[in-house]
């Protein structure tokens, strides 16, 4: 039997893990409490890698580095006579900061990579850096005689301690409320796949880059701690020993839990100094050890506890207790009609589209048709930019949508589908439908970390709205199922919700039906007659011909990526031409235009 535990039991849980760490210094001994210290440090720094190696899926090591560069800088303003410590604190986070913007500014416009190897490089920079300027820095002697921190009078070892403690749990609910809300959600589709993430209108850059300016301040946070803690600062303390204990802390703790990457830190910063004073065998058994637990624990510590306690999981997108539907405006677009003129795209030799034209009104469904590499998916690629036209002009009402990044294109209402559906681990059916809004969304961070009013309005609309979207496709049982658990045809159908979600101008549909039920086909072609009767445009590319015939205004038909024909669907499906192409094609028999 699997045992649930009452969510408030979760908190008093925490509370009395506060409460002992905090009382630290009248409980325990001297060593143990400077454990614990090193462990808040390292589960600071642990914690802003998760973010971004865990959370949004980066693989960087430069969180040493912040560590280290905000540990000296406070440092030398300490010995300069600064010792305030919301002062140093704030230093350390903008140092931290700046070197986040210029390594991560270049490399994540990079391949994913970069970030690795520039994060790799500027911890092995650091000593380099240290002995540029050795008469602030101490050299590579070190930084000796940092004064203490002061916070009205100079803060001792245990005031220090309870500081450490006190901005640990202060980030633990920073970090919570930033992963348990849209950004969770759109951090789960920056993972897997960056191509849907710039269909829903976000720029994977940006995503990274915030996430990875947002992971440099816990680090941050543990180097102005641990720079006033003895006084001293050794370049040594931010090489690639800590690089690998933070890693594997994290690893070891559990990637993607809030609390994993703390509880590695915790095992590992006792067992190196329970290992310190022993023989290199020591050492031999404790790197087994982690080759072991990783092995053994792939999701980690916390990760595999929590995967055996159900309810235990922290919901991405809180529930729909009340639907606000009026607090917060979600959509509908304005309606703009699309127009495609003479566009050209050439792969290689291959001419994927000929001066191809095509329209389509507001209201109407618009439906492109052709036999298999005929160029349609390569028309809604350039619509909606992914494809960048040889020539041609593409607008949706008034905007001219050629030549902008695919996430610019869907901000300006444009919603699409993917031919192959793809959809993030670790959300539900409605939180992975949900993360369509995070482009449109009106809170911003700081409403979102402080869970303000607005954002608990903004967060109900979604998931009604999403709500109201899965029932409409026949996907309200399984809204808190796994997303990744859906069979490919229900997969297509939560692609569907997740682009009509914030009501879109245009709605572009690559083969929607292709693995649907009749049933579901049939759910589907209702779900696009009202969203063209309330005002949506659609292009639909579809080889179901009942679909198409049934519900199209007006049918386009590309062949070697030329428009053969266009025009209401009785006419089109007795052109010559296309009979022609649809024959000579010799498609499966559901396919063929009667
Ligand atoms: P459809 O969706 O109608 O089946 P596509 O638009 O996918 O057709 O493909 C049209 C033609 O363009 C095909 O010959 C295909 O091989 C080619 N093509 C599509 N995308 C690329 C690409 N990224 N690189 C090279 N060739 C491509
Ligand atoms: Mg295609």
């Amino acid at each position: 039997m699997r045992w649930t535990p009452d969510p408030r039991a979760r908190g008093a849980l925490l509370a009395a893990c506060f409460a002992l760490a905090f009382f630290g210094p009248e409980l325990f001994s001297q060593s143990t409490v400077r454990t614990l210290f090193m462990t808040v440090v390292m589960g600071l720094v642990a914690l802003g890698l998760n973010l971004m190696m865990g959370y949004a899926g980066q693989l960087a090591l430069g969180h040493v580095f912040f560590y280290g560069a905000a540990a000296y800088l406070a440092g030398i303003l300490a010995v300069d006579g600064t010792t305030n410590l919301f002062a140093l604190l704030l230093a350390g986070v903008a140092v931290a900061l700046l070197a986040a913007l210029l390594t991560g500014i270049p490399a994540l416009r990079m391949s994913r990579w970069a970030l690795v190897i520039t994060s790799f490089f500027l911890v092995e920079l650091m000593p380099s850096l240290v002995d540029l300027w050795p008469e602030k820095t101490g050299g590579l002697a070190g930084l000796v005689g940092i004064p203490r921190l002061s916070l009205g009078g100079a803060l001792d070892t245990a005031d220090l301690y309870r500081v450490a403690v006190v901005l640990l749990f202060l980030w633990l609910l920073f970090q919570r409320a930033l992963v348990y809300s849209a950004y969770g959600r759109i951090f789960a589709v920056l993972r897997q796949d960056e191509v849907q993430l710039q269909s829903l209108g976000v720029s994977p850059y940006r995503l990274k880059l915030t996430a990875y300016l947002i992971s440099a301040v816990p680090a941050a946070l543990a180097g102005v701690l641990v720079a006033t803690l003895d006084g001293l600062v050794t370049y040594e303390a931010f090489g690639f020993d800590t690089v690998i204990l933070v890693l594997a802390a994290v690893i070891l703790g559990g990637q993607r839990t809030l609390y994993g990457p703390l509880l590695g830190a915790l095992i590992l910063v006792y067992a190196q100094q329970e290992t310190l004073s022993l023989q290199n065998y020591t050492m031999l058994g404790y790197g087994a050890f982690l080759v072991l637990a990783a092995i053994l624990l792939p999701r980690g510590v916390i990760g595999t506890i929590a995967e055996r306690l159900p309810r235990w999981r922290t919901p991405y997108l809180i529930a729909a207790a009340r639907a606000d539907r009026d607090a917060v405006a979600l959509g509908p677009e304005q309606p703009a009609g699309l127009t495609v003129e003479r566009a050209s795209k050439r792969f290689g030799g291959n001419q994927a589209l000929a001066e191809v034209a095509l329209a389509a009104r507001p209201g109407e469904i618009t439906a492109l048709i052709g036999p298999n590499g005929s160029g349609k998916t390569t028309m809604l690629n350039a619509i909606s930019g992914f494809v960048r036209l040889d020539t041609g002009d593409v607008r949706l009402g008034s905007h001219q949508l050629a030549g902008s990044s695919a996430a610019k294109v869907a901000r300006c209402g444009v919603g699409r589908t993917f031919q192959t559906p793809s959809v993030p681990g670790g959300l539900t059916v409605r939180e992975a439908v949900s993360v369509s809004a995070f482009a449109d969304r009106g809170t911003g961070l700081v409403s979102t970390i402080l869970r303000l009013p607005k954002w608990r309005a903004e967060e109900r609309t979604i998931a009604a709205r999403a709500a109201e979207v899965l029932d409409e496709l026949g996907l309200g049982d399984v809204a808190h199922e796994p997303a990744v658990d859906l069979p490919l045809g229900r997969k297509r159908l939560l692609e569907i919700a997740r682009a009509v979600l914030t009501r879109p101008a245009l709605l572009l549909l690559d083969e929607p039906a292709s693995g649907l039920s009749p049933d579901e086909t049939e759910r589907l072609g209702l779900l696009l007659r009202r969203l063209a009767a309330e005002g949506t445009t659609v292009l639909l590319v579809e080889h179901n011909m009942d679909l198409v015939l049934g519900n199209a205004d007006t049918v386009f038909v590309l062949a070697s990526g030329r428009m053969i024909a266009s025009g209401p669907p009785e006419t089109v499906s007795r052109d010559p031409q296309v009979l022609a192409v649809y024959l000579g094609e010799s498609v499966p028999d559901d396919q063929v235009v009667a």
